[in-house]
């Protein structure tokens, strides 16, 4: 099959790879429908984690294909979307809720789905089928609930977004955006985004966002302090991962609030007096997309939602090397990409 290999940093190939087989009795293959390229790909793109002939990819939705012996939940033929985790969804810390941290979680993106086929371990936890072969206008917003939306998702529900609150967004990649679009469907009262470029501001307005803040860092926290106040947001979700984006999303917080903070921590480092002083709830980490599945693909399903607006370029799979060329320089927000 063909699959797609950062050889280098900023080197992407699309190469032939080994069918993937049953490994595990526990485990599924499926035919990738489409996968796309996240920006926590772009780490690696741009030499800040390492990349040498690594498989990429975290994100799918695809057809069973095969199953191995101990599978259940899912057979041949059906669609299913995942999460970036591979999990049992019966462990302790599956059952409280917190399934990309399961006691036996796979990182999917050690297997790579930017490719045609997948292996998909613990199939029983980690995949959900959808209720029926989807139309195909559905498969971009099915294939963003396998992270984009799941982790935009989570950053709502750890900020605490819902009705009467307001809620800033320090982002505005694909997740910042779907986080707007979930403190939208949370019932959040103002939705604040945080972003200098006009496409992407006019998306956010379309998922939901109610203001607009251009300024970052001090400016930015300065910014949100006046449109609430001079409180800060009850709410702040954290969807960048730098030690700017964070200190932003912490200073923006009024006292008692909560940060949900889901971009991939990168250098960042925490001053423990602020921090105390600050008074406010940290919740974040790798999104327990799983959690989320069912009622995301329900919402998709009945077309309250639609997150694949997220994905402004699609390019066939051998074409990978400039989805990531687009996501690097910022000409694209989400590159979907089809074997
Ligand atoms: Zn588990």
């Amino acid at each position: 099959m063909r699959g797609v290999i950062m050889r280098a940093p900023g080197d992407v190939r699309v190469e032939d790879r080994e069918n993937p087989t049953i490994l595990e009795p526990t485990d599924a293959i499926i035919r990738i429908t489409a996968s796309c390229i996240c920006g926590s790909d772009l780490w690696g793109y741009r030499g800040a984690e390492p990349a040498d002939h690594t498989p990429m990819g975290h994100e799918y939705v695809g057809v069973v294909t095969e199953v191995g012996a101990d599978v259940t939940t899912v057979g041949v033929g059906d669609f299913v979307v995942g999460s970036f985790f591979a999990s049992d969804n019966t462990c302790e810390i599956c059952l409280s809720g917190y399934p990309s941290r399961c006691v036996h979680a796979q990182p999917m993106g050690a297997i790579g789905t930017q490719a045609e086929y997948a292996r998909i371990p613990l199939a029983d936890g980690t995949l959900v089928a959808t209720p029926g072969q989807p139309d195909p206008e559905l498969i971009p917003s099915l294939l963003a609930a396998s992270d984009v939306l799941g982790t935009g998702w989570f950053a709502a529900v750890a900020a605490e977004a819902g009705p009467g609150k307001t809620v800033a967004v320090v982002g505005d990649g694909a997740v910042g955006l779907l986080g707007i679009l979930a403190a939208r469907e949370l019932g959040a009262e103002r939705i604040i985004a945080m972003s200098r470029h006009a496409d992407r501001q006019a998306l956010a307005r379309a998922f939901g966002a109610t203001d607009i803040v251009e300024e970052r860092g001090d400016a930015g926290v300065a910014a949100i302090k006046e449109l609430t106040g001079g409180l800060g947001a009850h709410s702040v979700i954290e969807a960048v991962g730098t030690q700017e984006s964070m200190m932003q999303a912490i200073r923006a917080t009024r006292p008692g609030g909560h940060v949900g903070y889901v971009g991939v921590s990168h250098g960042v480092s925490l001053d423990g007096l602020e921090l105390f002083f600050s008074g406010i709830h940290l919740h974040g980490g790798p999104a327990p997309v799983r959690r989320f599945l069912p009622e995301l693909i329900q919402l998709i399903w009945d077309r309250k939602i639609d997150p694949g607006l997220v994905f402004d370029l699609a390019l066939p799979l051998e074409d990978a090397a400039e989805g990531y060329r687009a996501m690097d320089e910022r000409r694209a927000i989400k590159v979907l990409l089809t074997p």
